[in-house]
């Protein structure tokens, strides 16, 4: 959807490409499995820093080496670090604009757009991601899964053009921040349903493969979404918006290369032999990354 937002001079490579940007807009979650350095990329515990009566956003310095000064690595790996990883792909991004590598643009453009859409996700900036510290677990798959399935198709995504972000670590950061500040109401209003709800109205149970899942029901996503209002839709706009202005930017940034040869020449077989490989490292080793995606 953000490739609509490119400029005539963008997005001709970009749409001969859509399908490989959308079909590996997921790779990042499915890297979790494979690699204990990838679940951080996806989140932010802001909360975790914190301490009485202190706005945490004031707290933690928006510059990485700044951050790591104060904190130290580990702790910053410890709680997540989405809005410094947006950064960095932006720059890794800039980068393949600049060598002409048509495979790592694409590569990077669907890697990015992903950390920042998750950016955009209320539950991806606190510990209680899950519901787990309140008694409200599953509702993580509650805001990115259920409610999207029922209300996607009537979705708006068209949100205008792609524009130039001269500090795409201070937007990061602002995203993630009017992000937390809708945590209140995502929680809020899940007990609030809930206390109005028997149990039974609440969840249903699904077949997935071979078993069966307790996942909160049709009729409560329903009542979730209708007192949401357009919560999880404007920001996944806000989302699509800052995925094509950070790709436009790291065009720009590069010099804004011609892109019109680069369409052909993107290897997609030996892409997809990279791919292939991907997804058997992650058969091999699973490892147990948090319910985060
Ligand atoms: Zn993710």
């Amino acid at each position: 959807m953000a490739v609509f937002t490119l400029p005539p001079k963008m997005i001709g490579f970009y749409k001969e490409n859509i399908e490989y940007i959308t079909a590996h807009a997921v790779d990042p979650d499915k890297r979790r499995y494979a690699s204990k350095n990838e679940a951080p990329r996806h989140y932010i515990d802001i909360d975790h820093y914190a301490k009485s009566g202190e706005n945490p956003f004031d707290s933690v310095p928006r510059y990485w080496n700044d951050a790591v000064e104060k904190y130290s690595e580990d702790t910053l790996m410890a709680y997540g670090i989405v809005p410094w990883h947006v950064s960095k792909m932006t720059y890794y991004l800039t980068k393949a604009f600049k060598e002409n590598d048509a495979n790592n643009i694409l590569r990077l453009s669907a890697d990015l757009g992903h950390y920042i859409a998750d950016a955009h996700v209320p539950l991806h900036t606190t510990k209680n991601y899950n519901g787990q510290l309140t008694n409200q677990k599953g509702i993580h798959g509650l805001w990115e899964s259920r409610i999207p399935e029922i209300t996607a198709d009537n979705f708006d995504y068209l949100v205008g053009r792609a524009e130039y972000i001269k500090y795409p670590i201070h937007r990061i950061w602002d995203a993630v921040e009017e992000s937390h500040s809708y945590l209140d109401s995502v929680f809020f209003i899940e007990k609030d349903i809930t206390e109005k709800m028997s149990s039974d109205q609440k969840y249903a149970f699904e077949q997935r493969g071979n078993s069966m899942v307790k996942q909160y029901s049709q009729a409560f996503a329903l009542a979730y979404d209708a007192r949401m209002g357009d919560m999880v839709e404007s920001r996944m706009r806000k989302a699509i918006s800052m995925i094509g202005s950070l790709w436009f930017t790291a065009w720009v940034d590069a010099g804004q290369p011609n892109l019109d040869n680069l369409g052909k020449k993107v290897d997609l077989n030996k892409m997809q032999e990279e791919d292939k490989q991907l997804e058997e490292e992650i058969k091999d080793q699973k490892i147990k990354g948090r319910e985060h995606d």
